[in-house]
């Protein structure tokens, strides 16, 4: 059994969106697989062995599935980062570069507590234009970004280079050269 096989098996390439040329990445057929999203989080957790973590912040959207399941299973605390307006309490933001287009990012206030050690996920590592965002707004809250953690990367767009510079905890499942 290997965890990368499995994904890149699971993972769909979809054509075309959100916009023509570009091939999305589709995760939803491993949510479907219960084992294999048991899989994940025991591959995450071996591989964060060492690393003292106390909070997971997951990005909107899809870096709340396995986010959560993440923090859960290490019975620590799960904090969403969310696009502008969708946070109910007060919030720090971030603008954010994205691969199509740009967005502002926000976190609670009190999500995390100074000093506390913060593992950034998404379910997938592009430009790296998003978890730069997440990364200032851990920083803004006196935060330490423990490590990254994703299921997917395309290393093709370097971003890694970005993020290391930040952590060298730098986890993903599954990478696309
Ligand atoms: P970045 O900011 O690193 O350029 O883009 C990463 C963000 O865009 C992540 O939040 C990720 O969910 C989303 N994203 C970009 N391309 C894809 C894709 O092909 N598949 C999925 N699942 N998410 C993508």
């Amino acid at each position: 059994f290997m965890i990368s096989k499995e994904l890149d098996f699971a993972i769909r390439d979809i054509a075309d969106f959100p916009k023509p040329g570009i091939i999305f990445k589709d995760i939803t057929p491993i949510l479907k697989d219960a084992k294999l999203c048991t899989a994940v989080i025991d591959e995450f957790v071996k591989q964060l062995e060492g690393i003292e973590i106390d909070v997971v912040a997951g990005i909107e959207s899809r870096g709340f599935l396995f986010g959560l399941m993440l923090a859960n299973r290490l019975q620590i605390p799960f904090v969403p980062i969310r696009k502008k307006g969708k946070l109910p309490f007060t919030t720090v933001e971030e603008p954010c570069e994205l691969e199509y287009g740009s967005a502002i990012l926000e976190l609670h206030e009190d999500a995390i507590i100074p000093g506390q050690r913060v593992l950034i996920h998404d379910d997938l590592l592009a430009t790296g234009g998003t978890v730069s965002a997440a990364t200032r707004l851990v920083q803004k809250l006196d935060g330490v970004v423990a490590g990254y953690a994703f299921v997917i990367s395309l290393d093709f767009l370097n971003a890694n280079d970005k993020l290391k510079q930040v952590s060298q905890n730098i986890i993903s499942l599954v990478s696309y050269k």
